[in-house]
């Protein structure tokens, strides 16, 4: 026997954690840059552990990792425990790591007794988050033969580089991308079953140390709007002559802000957010009436509706801006992260499972996006268990308990032993 599998389960977790956090380190906090660099890192160590647990590690073409009994060998469409590994720049270690290293985990639980589970794959994606290319989920949207030609040409955040570019220079493909060719089909999983920190503070207020959640909100965005108007002096200028681009972009900004309170009080479900809201640094200055303001532009909800009716109410706003004010508003390529429900029948497996263990299992809902949407909007059933962490996520001071982990582990490892 080796060190690693004679580990305890605790001890395993901060192998994994403390390996993957420490080879991607960029203080503060983590950077695993989607098809890039950090994540390759991390995807190796993970491969590395892997094997030393005994599970027989695969990279399928689009750089995905997959994990699996060696002794399992059949044919049936197996359950597929999975997260993602990259994160965003400067980010916590858990985010997207904690599902991958519940995955091998589960997985390492049934070395010896594959017939007692169905199939089981453990997957490492990559390229989940948008921080990098302003687009979500770009491994598993591949993966799925749905991430199409268009992605490929999206810009690094830095402004060099493209989407396509990176996936060249790890050896992708990009031809199959762009055909949209798929390495998952709908009928070639049974499941898909992701393990991720929850993302909001409804846990740690509730006091519960795991949850199944109910659905994913999707997310309507354009990464950069242009509002321009005209820059002038800004002591010479009057009011009434005046094309002020930050005035306007406040305007519309404040205008969106009663509409979404307006639509919550009908009991929608909405967020809203302008992430990114500036002058030019190259050409603002105290005294110049600003010309032109860029600004990010981001819908979520869970239901897709919602958001196309708030989206009409963001246009229909910004011409009655412009005529108010006398700018105008571009906009960037709109991009659209269609939101998903979880599979019914595995939450209550799911529920089934923790009784089994001891304790009734809440559910929420995720407000922040993972990759279970697209395996659901690709019609493959889709579950996710949610672990408690504290500080948000995002930044590097998410703060998740080892014995919550475990927790989850338990739960993923006991709901398919009875599939
Ligand atoms: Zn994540």
């Amino acid at each position: 026997m080796n060190a690693v599998s004679t580990l305890s389960a605790a001890a395993l977790a901060e192998r994994i954690f403390g390996t993957v956090g420490g080879l991607t380190r960029d203080d503060p906090g983590v950077s695993r840059e989607s098809f890039g660099a950090g994540e390759s890192r991390a995807m190796e160590a993970v491969a590395a552990i892997a094997a030393e647990l005994g599970l027989a590690c695969e990279t399928d073409a689009y750089k995905n990792l997959w994990m699996r009994l060696p002794e399992d060998a059949r044919a049936a469409p197996p359950v597929i425990l999975g997260s993602h590994l990259d994160s965003v720049p400067h980010g916590g270690n858990f985010d997207g790591l904690a599902g991958v290293a519940a995955a091998m985990m589960a997985l390492a639980r049934y070395r010896g007794r594959a017939a007692e589970a169905p199939p089981l794959r453990a997957l490492a994606l990559r390229g989940e988050e948008s921080a990098w290319y302003g687009k979500a989920y770009l491994g598993s949207l591949a993966l799925t033969g749905k991430l199409g030609g268009e992605a490929l040409a999206l810009r690094h955040r830095d402004g060099h580089g493209t989407l396509g570019g990176a996936m060249a220079m790890l050896g992708i493909d990009t031809e199959a991308i762009r055909a949209g060719k798929p390495l998952l089909a709908p009928g070639d999983a049974a499941a898909y079953l992701e393990l991720h920190i929850e993302q909001g503070p409804v846990m740690t207020a509730r006091g519960w140390p795991v949850t199944a959640v109910t659905g994913i909100r999707g997310n309507l965005r354009h990464n950069a709007v242009r509002c321009t108007g005209e820059a002038g002096h800004s002591g010479a200028v009057p009011r009434w002559l005046r094309k002020d681009a930050v005035l306007a972009v406040a305007e519309l900004l404040s205008r969106m802000d009663e509409h979404w309170r307006v639509l919550l009080q009908m009991g929608m479900d909405l967020v809203m957010t302008s992430g990114i809201c500036t002058t030019s640094p190259d050409s603002h200055a105290v005294s110049v009436i600003p010309g032109e303001v860029r600004f990010s532009l981001e819908i979520r909800s869970q239901d897709a509706a919602t958001m196309e009716r708030f989206y009409d109410l963001v246009r229909e706003e910004c011409r009655a801006v412009e005529k108010s004010r006398g700018v105008a508003f571009t906009f960037d390529t709109r991009i659209d992260t269609a939101p998903a429900t979880m599979d019914p029948a595995w939450i209550a497996r799911l529920q089934a499972a923790s009784l089994r263990l001891g304790s009734p299992l809440e559910t929420i809902p995720s407000g922040a996006g993972h990759d279970a949407a697209v395996f659901a909007n690709a019609g493959i059933p889709a579950a996710m268990v949610f672990v408690r962490n504290e500080n948000g996520s995002h930044n590097p001071h998410e703060a998740m308990d080892i014995a919550d982990f475990l927790k989850g582990v338990d739960l993923l490892t006991e709901a398919v032993r009875t599939v």
